[in-house]
């Protein structure tokens, strides 16, 4: 591990660096991941944000998008960026298996590793981290790397605050969550000092759906939305059809599986899609329900406590009954 004199030392000197996230990257992962592409640029460095897919459109108006480069669309001139790179800075995520195609890329790189992150049980693979599971979002940890590691509280342009609010809020439902301290609401009140337009970020983030997106949601709602009440849980499954019929694209299905927890009484709420790939589950939890648990136990993914996901290669009613039949076994927790 590198002690943070000797990262400081290492930064002093320009370096060749590649920035990544995880795959379909959401707010935290964009906004912390473009705040430290943005911060190393502006100390000298040659940087390259590389990201394994594309995100949502919500995010295209984020600072700095256009020079986002997404791995699938040129693999052999980024592998060359990621193999070339004299570090490589990992942000919202702890196991290289996030970063899908990217994973044997950088795992095979001879680049220093460094990560900002937030979720447990990181697997390892780096050489200096700012990690903190208790941190609302990597973006918190960013601005603390920052503020308080890098002694760099200054270099916080309104570019890079706009990046981290944007994380901020994302990563706490609008400052919603039980992870949103009093710390966060001071994060966030200095990042508006220094030029964040939370007002403009929220209505850009949340007030850009497409008609198809919001009849889609009414569609979910009225007819893929199936509620358990003895085990207090409500969940989606959603087909292929369905999202194609609606010509749902990377984005549209955010935020769903929130629906099916606001539901009174409801302790665990799960989005279940058939992708093209797999099939993805989101698993949401209110209270002390360990969703994460659920992620990774049974559906090869993980998470935090209380937002989880995972996914399978069995087709959508196969993953549907499994999740089903895990429910007694939780009964009690369920209930509390
Ligand atoms: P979402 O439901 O928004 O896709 O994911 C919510 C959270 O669950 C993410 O922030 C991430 O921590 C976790 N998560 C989702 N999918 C996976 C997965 O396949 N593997 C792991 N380890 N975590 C996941
Ligand atoms: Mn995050």
């Amino acid at each position: 591990m590198l002690t943070q004199e000797v990262l400081k030392h290492q930064l002093a000197a320009p370096k060749h660096i590649v920035v990544t996230t995880h795959h379909k990257p959401d707010g935290d992962a964009l906004g912390s991941s473009l705040a430290i592409y943005l911060w190393l640029k502006a100390k000298g460095h040659t940087v390259h944000l590389i990201v394994p897919s594309d995100f949502p459109a919500f995010f295209d108006w984020m600072p700095a998008r256009e020079e986002i480069r997404i791995y699938t669309a040129d693999i052999q001139a980024n592998d060359t960026l990621i193999a070339d790179a004299e570090m490589i800075w990992c942000l919202d995520f702890n196991n290289l298996s996030r970063i899908h195609a990217m994973e044997n890329a950088v795992r095979n790189a001879p680049g220093a590793k460094v990560m900002i992150d937030h979720h447990l049980e990181p697997e390892g693979f780096d050489v200096f981290r700012h990690w903190d599971s208790n941190a609302a979002a990597s973006a918190q940890l960013v601005y603390d790397f920052l503020v308080n590691v890098m002694d760099d509280h200054s270099a916080i342009t309104a570019e890079i605050a706009t990046c981290l609010y944007t994380g901020l809020m994302t990563d706490t439902g609008s400052f919603r969550f039980q992870t949103t301290t009093p710390e966060v609401h001071l994060i966030a009140a200095d990042l508006i000092r220094r030029g964040a337009r939370n007002w403009e970020i929220q209505e850009l983030v949340y007030n850009s759906s497409s008609e198809n997106r919001l009849k889609f949601l009414g569609f979910c709602l009225l007819n893929r939305l199936e509620v358990l009440p003895e085990y207090h849980t409500a969940l989606f499954s959603i087909s292929r059809q369905d999202l194609n019929r609606f010509h749902i694209t990377t984005g549209d299905t955010e935020g769903l599986v929130n629906y099916a927890l606001s539901i009174s009484g409801i302790k665990l709420a799960a989005l279940i899609i058939d992708r093209t790939d797999q099939v993805k589950l989101s698993l949401r939890s209110v209270g002390t329900f360990p969703c994460n648990e659920i992620g990774k136990k049974y559906f090869n993914g993980g998470g935090h406590r209380n937002a989880a996901g995972g996914n399978s290669n069995e087709p959508l009613d196969k993953v549907v009954e499994k999740f089903k039949s895990i429910l007694p076994a939780y009964n009690e927790l369920l209930k509390q």
